[in-house]
Order: structure tokens, then C-alpha cells, then sequence
């Protein structure tokens, strides 16, 4: 079967197309690739939206990141605003793919996929950043976290087209960290990821934030991690409780990257290694972009 396939100009284009059917299409490293490969057929109607020049762009203004929901994950990567503010971002898109993954994989068709193993969903989460969606009769914001209902779905309709996603800038004092488990460098997806972002005022902790990656149908905030962090000095006693509190609440799947013991196993020593990183960067040390080299690089991954 062919696909009938129209190319946008604008956000209405592409919105009359939603309304008569048509899937949006960005970069395609995930919708085109997994069709050749076979994951899944290609939809009947298809809306090319790559051209729409108000879907993209890196922007931070009045307090707030505006991420186009065109914008690639090497632009995310190479933004000298995400990487020193919103670090554990920049060290998620840093490792998507390949370099050609990064050039042309978007972070809205990342979301939109909504695999459990995305990169950019822990660390979206981690700062509260808020998605918009446009459809032919209005606009709406949620949460980044409330999006991915499970593998492959969200709470956005048909005709619901993600515009941008909307970052308040943390505040000073704020380090964050993302970083994966993967058996090699590159054209891997996460076998257990941990996000951290921790605030530090006077040497103690007064906001954190913890998500893990590949370890439930969705991606999950751990409050119970959070609290081990907040009041504490962010050192290696509260690091090991936030951590246990991670792997506790991660619900894995045994697949051919890993059982599932092995992924809990796993959950708790990177929650380990990037909460550790995060306050190393809340306190002003450098913990190079991305993270995943510097925390597992002389293993090839594993820890
Ligand atoms: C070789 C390879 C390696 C990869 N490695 C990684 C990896 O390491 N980590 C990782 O997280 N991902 C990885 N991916 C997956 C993929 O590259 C990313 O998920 C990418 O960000 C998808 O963006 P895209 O623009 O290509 O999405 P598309 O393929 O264009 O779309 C993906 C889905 O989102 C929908 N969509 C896209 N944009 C919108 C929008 N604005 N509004 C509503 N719906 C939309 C589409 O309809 C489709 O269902 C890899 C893919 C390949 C092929």
C-alpha cells in the first residue's frame, strides 16, 4: 500500500491535515525507519511538517526555554543555554543515535513516540517542562510527564499537533545530570536511565527532582528519591538512599538487552552515579556533556 503524503507550510496546514486523518511526520527516524524495518506499517495519510519555520528554534526568554518542537537533538546538544542550564537535556540529546540520528531526530517526534526508553523524557521531566498541543479547535498545555500513557501511546488526540515544549530556567544553584546504561557508544538505546536534578542552597538541598528511563511502561518521577535528597547535603548517604528509593520503584521488563534483576540491579547504581553527578555540577565541578562517557566510558557502558 502507498501512503498519500502533503508536505506543510504552517501549523494550519499541517492541522487540516491532522483533521482529514493524516500522521505528522518530522524527522522520520522513527515513524519512516521503523517501517522499513518492519515495526509497523506506514499510516495511510501522512503530513510532512519539517518546513513549519514556527516549529523550530532554541530559545530562552523571561525566564523560560521555548523548545520548537522541530528543534533536533544536535541543536539541543550544541545550545550553549541548555547545556549550562539545562545540562541533563543537553546530555541526553548528545547521545540519540547516531550523528545522523541527532541531525534529523526531533525532540517533539521523541515525545510523540513515547517510548519508555526515550532519552529527552526524564530530563523534560525532571524540570517540569509543560508540552503545547494545538488541534483545529484549540490549544492546551500538560505536563511532559503526564503525556506517555505506555509504550508508543499518549494522551494527545489524532488531530493534536506538539508545537513547542515550555522550560521555566532552574534556579541558580540547580545541577542536573542524565545518564544511560548502554552496551556500546552509539546506535543504542538505554538499557536503564536515571535523570537527577538537585538545587543547592548553603550546602543543603532544597529541591530535587529524579526520573528513571527503561524501567517502567513510561518514564517515572520517584518522589520517594526526592525526599531522601531534599534537607540533605546531597553527599554519599543521601545519594545511596535517593538511589535505593529509584531502583524500588522501578518496574522493569525482561527483554535481550536484560532481565529484569539485572535492570534493578542496574537502576540503583546509576541513580547512584548521576545523583552524585548533579551535585558535583550544582557545586560548580565539571561533569562533561554527555555524562554517560564520564560516568561509565572505561567499561564501553557497563558498570
Ligand atoms: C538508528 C536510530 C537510533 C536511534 N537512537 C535513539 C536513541 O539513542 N535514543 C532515543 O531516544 N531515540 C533513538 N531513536 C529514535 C528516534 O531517532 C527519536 O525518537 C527521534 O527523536 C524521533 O524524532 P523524529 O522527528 O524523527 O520523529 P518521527 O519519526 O518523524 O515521528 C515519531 C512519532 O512522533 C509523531 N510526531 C512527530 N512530531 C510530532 C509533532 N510535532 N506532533 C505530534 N506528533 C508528532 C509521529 O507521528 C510519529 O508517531 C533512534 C532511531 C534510529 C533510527
Amino acid at each position: 500500500m502507498t501512503a498519500a503524503f502533503v508536505s506543510a507550510e504552517s501549523v494550519h496546514e499541517a492541522l487540516s491535515a491532522l483533521q482529514s486523518g493524516a500522521r505528522p511526520v518530522a524527522g522520520g527516524t522513527d515513524l519512516v525507519v521503523g517501517a522499513r524495518q518492519g515495526k509497523a506499517a506506514l499510516p495511510e495519510r501522512i503530513v510532512a511538517i519539517h518546513r513549519i519555520g514556527e516549529l523550530r528554534g532554541v530559545s530562552v526568554s523571561d525566564g523560560r526555554f521555548r523548545l520548537g518542537a522541530l528543534a533536533t537533538h544536535a541543536e539541543i546538544a550544541a545550545d550553549s543555554a541548555v547545556r549550562e542550564r539545562l545540562t541533563a537535556l543537553a546530555d541526553a540529546c548528545s547521545i540519540v543515535g547516531s550523528h545522523a540520528t541527532r541531525t534529523h531526530g526531533t525532540v517533539g517526534g521523541n515525545l510523540m513516540n513515547a517510548s519508555p526508553a526515550m532519552e529527552v523524557g526524564g530530563p523534560l521531566q525532571v524540570f517540569d517542562a509543560e508540552a503545547l498541543l494545538r488541534s483545529p479547535t484549540g490549544e492546551r498545555t500538560i505536563p511532559v510527564a503526564s503525556l506517555a500513557t505506555g509504550p508508543g501511546s499518549t494522551v494527545a488526540a489524532p488531530d493534536e499537533l506538539l508545537t513547542e515544549i515550555l522550560v521555566a530556567v532552574p534556579p541558580d544553584g540547580t545541577g542536573s545530570c542524565y545518564a544511560r546504561l548502554e552496551y556500546r557508544r552509539q546506535m543504542e538505546i538505554a538499557i536503564v536511565g536515571v535523570t537527577a536534578a538537585v538545587t543547592l542552597d548553603d550546602g543543603k538541598v532544597t529541591q530535587a527532582r529524579v526520573a528513571i528511563t527503561a524501567l517502567a511502561p513510561t518514564i517515572l518521577l520517584v518522589p520517594e528519591a526526592e525526599q531522601a535528597l531534599v534537607g540533605s547535603d546531597g553527599g554519599a548517604a543521601a545519594a545511596a538512599e535517593a538511589a535505593a528509593a529509584a531502583a524500588k520503584a522501578a518496574r522493569p521488563i525482561s527483554d535481550v538487552r536484560g532481565s529484569a534483576d539485572y535492570r534493578r540491579a542496574m537502576a540503583e547504581v546509576v541513580a547512584r552515579r548521576v545523583i552524585d553527578a548533579a551535585v558535583r555540577r550544582a557545586n560548580g565541578a565539571e561533569v562533561s556533556v554527555p555524562a554517560s562517557d564520564a560516568l561509565f566510558a572505561a567499561a564501553g557502558g557497563a558498570p
